[in-house]
């Protein structure tokens, strides 16, 4: 089968209602039916974009396009990283990493509570909207913590990333206005370090 060769919007591993009180059904919907959307759009119309300059042999403004390019697919690709490493509290949301991630942020950060410290104040710093994530650095050998501005700047080139937080405001202002550091809170309440493990498992096994 050929393959697809345009975004699309990935189901959530949950139901809408499922991360409440954390996350409430409206926040949830809202937030992967329009804005997760309104970057796979985007990044599609991009490629159609470029299909007709292509076709037509004409001029591009490259500077523009690939700037708007890498917003969206930065958009696209870190809202699908974000559902996955979510899962409704006690269901496989919350408490702390274990396996060889647990061993890896003690290692690095001392502790799990320095490590949840470090990168909820990069998310609640975060200048105007963007992300935090954990990363990975294979020249190191050690977890990074990432504040991502936007979806695609001050990204470490080529990190994978382990886990993330939205902390653009549509993430949260229906349920927590204007409080970020709220949101932030309730994150590790919803946070699915399994699946955070099973992508460091994944990438050293790669490695
Ligand atoms: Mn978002």
């Amino acid at each position: 089968m050929e393959k697809p060769h345009f975004y699309s919007l990935p189901k959530l591993p949950y139901g809408y209602k499922e991360l409440a009180p954390f996350m409430s059904e409206e926040q949830l919907q809202l937030h992967h039916e329009k804005h997760h959307q309104a970057y796979v759009t985007g990044a599609n119309a991009v490629f159609e974009k470029l299909e007709q300059a292509r076709k037509a042999g004409g001029d591009l403004d490259m500077k523009a396009t690939l700037k708007e390019l890498s917003f969206h697919i930065g958009g696209h690709l870190l809202h699908g990283l974000f559902w996955e490493n979510l899962a409704p509290a006690g269901r496989g949301g919350g408490g702390q990493p274990a396996g060889i991630l647990g061993a890896a942020i003690d290692k690095e950060f001392g502790s799990f509570e320095r490590f949840q410290t470090e990168f909820s104040q990069a998310a609640v710093t975060d200048e105007g909207s963007g992300w935090a994530a954990l990363s990975w650095c294979r020249m190191s050998n050690r977890p990074l913590v990432m504040q991502i501005e936007k979806h695609n700047v001050d990204v470490y080139p080529a990190f994978p990333i382990l886990l993330v937080l939205d902390v653009w405001e549509h993430a949260y202002y229906l349920d927590y206005r204007n409080l970020r550091a709220k949101f932030v809170e309730a994150f590790w309440s919803i946070v699915n370090w399994e699946e955070a493990n099973r992508r460091f498992t994944t990438l050293l096994k790669g490695s």
